[in-house]
């Protein structure tokens, strides 16, 4: 490494990335070098290094026993599942897609959940003979996966997903608590656990997910706790022991000036503290935590190439070859109710002392497709290179890729 290596100061969430005579360096190379290899713009990197070291972080506050799952749908690049197959105790799939994924990618079937608000009778079918676990979210599901077992001679390993009895504060994005599609109402889990035991489904225990997107600590540690004390009161009237105690995650990463890191320490402590009552109110448990974005988006950056520059009454336009299609999040058009800018930087100008107030826009006819609004950035001409940081979750495959006819992007693990 040159001695121009350095850690950059300009947003949290570029201080993982190292600077190398000028550009950012991902995976260990210069990101000039790193398109030259991909061959084409626009594209996604995901850096395997980070991915590694945020798992060795977590691993370091999770308290013995607590497994980690990647819930995959936040990157399910079939190369990045692998890699975190490699890394985490269990995969959390989606669809049979994405089971297939897993599978794939080597997952233990056993250490394999599949949760969703409508999971087709087939999809629930290759599932039982993949023996993985379903997350039950409606009476119906349990009559099906009666018959499926039935059938394939196989009783379906089930857990429950509940729709607890509260909200998951300061989440980005609330799953459970009041009306949801996801999950079965805790009032009415009791009776759903009977139907169960009838249909002599195997049942291992009970996933509750909150939400999603929470940078607050105290607030993931309220949820985790009244979580255990749910799921405690309902297993008194569970058919078998349980064994899973799946209490979501929700972790968040910063994306706007401002936000902070969540503070890991609190959630580990307070998970240590759920597991010493466990050996006696849950003792046959093993609690699970699930994530996606925490453990990959702040890996992933989105990179793409400037194919004009435009200035229209004043104000500077940087049009790049890829944009919302790809990117539909960093446009703001992900779930974002007031539209603010992810980190972005020139990578190939990174330290440039020569900075203006542009945009980055994208070519696609709409005025959605914006990467950044009138930013601070390094002056950029044609051919330079923009990155989009915390890009390694709900990037590719969350975008309208087929939205106005452009080239489809390419993703790599480096
Ligand atoms: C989407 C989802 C996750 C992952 O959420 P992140 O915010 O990416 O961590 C975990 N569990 C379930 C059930 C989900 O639907």
């Amino acid at each position: 490494m040159s001695m121009t290596e350095r850690q950059l100061p300009v947003h949290a969430a570029m201080n993982q990335f190292f600077v190398q005579d000028g550009e950012l360096v991902v995976g260990g190379e210069r990101l000039s070098l790193l398109a030259a290899r991909v061959g084409q713009t626009p594209f996604y990197a995901y850096d395997r290094a980070l991915l590694r070291s945020r798992v060795v972080a977590l691993r370091g506050v999770l308290p013995e026993g607590v497994k980690l799952h990647y819930a995959m749908k936040a990157n399910p690049m079939p190369a990045v599942v692998g890699f975190m197959a490699g890394l985490v105790d269990g995969i959390d799939v989606a669809s049979a897609g994405e089971l297939k994924l897993a599978l794939d990618a080597g997952a233990d079937p056993l250490e394999v959940s599949f949760a969703g608000p409508g999971k087709r009778d087939a999809e629930l079918r290759q599932a039982v003979a993949a023996r993985v676990l379903i997350n039950v979210e409606s009476f119906r599901e349990v009559v099906a996966l009666e018959v499926i077992s039935g059938e394939l001679g196989l009783p379906a390993r089930v857990a429950v997903r509940v729709n607890p009895d509260f909200e998951l504060k300061g989440s980005g994005m609330r799953m459970g608590g009041g009306p949801k599609q996801f999950g079965v109402d805790a009032e009415l889990v009791p009776a759903l656990l009977a139907d169960i035991g009838r249909a002599g489904l195997a049942f291992e225990g009970f996933h509750l997910f909150a939400g999603s997107q929470n940078l607050r600590s105290d607030l993931i540690c309220e949820a985790q706790q009244k979580s255990y004390e749910l799921a405690v009161r309902l297993a008194e009237d569970s058919p078998l022991p349980v064994r899973f105690l799946n209490l979501g995650g929700g972790f968040g990463i910063p994306y706007f000036p401002g936000e902070q890191r969540l503070d890991l320490a609190p959630i580990g402590d307070n998970l240590a503290q759920l597991a010493q009552r466990a050996r006696t109110e849950l003792p046959d448990a093993a609690f699970v935590i699930e994530l996606g974005r925490y453990l990959v988006g702040e890996a992933g950056i989105y990179v793409a190439r400037i194919v004009d520059r435009k200035v229209s009454r004043g104000q500077v336009f940087l049009v790049a070859d890829g944009g919302l299609h790809h990117h539909l999040s960093a446009s703001g058009n992900f779930g974002q109710v007031v539209r603010k800018n992810h980190p972005v930087t020139i990578g190939n100008k990174v330290d440039s002392l020569e900075k203006e107030l542009a945009s980055v826009v994208g070519p696609l006819c709409t005025p959605l497709d914006l990467l950044a609004d009138r930013m601070t950035l390094p002056v950029a001409q044609v051919d330079d290179l923009v990155v989009v940081f915390q890009s390694g979750a709900y990037g590719a495959s969350a975008s309208p890729q087929g939205f106005l006819g452009h080239p489809a992007c390419v993703e790599v693990l480096v």
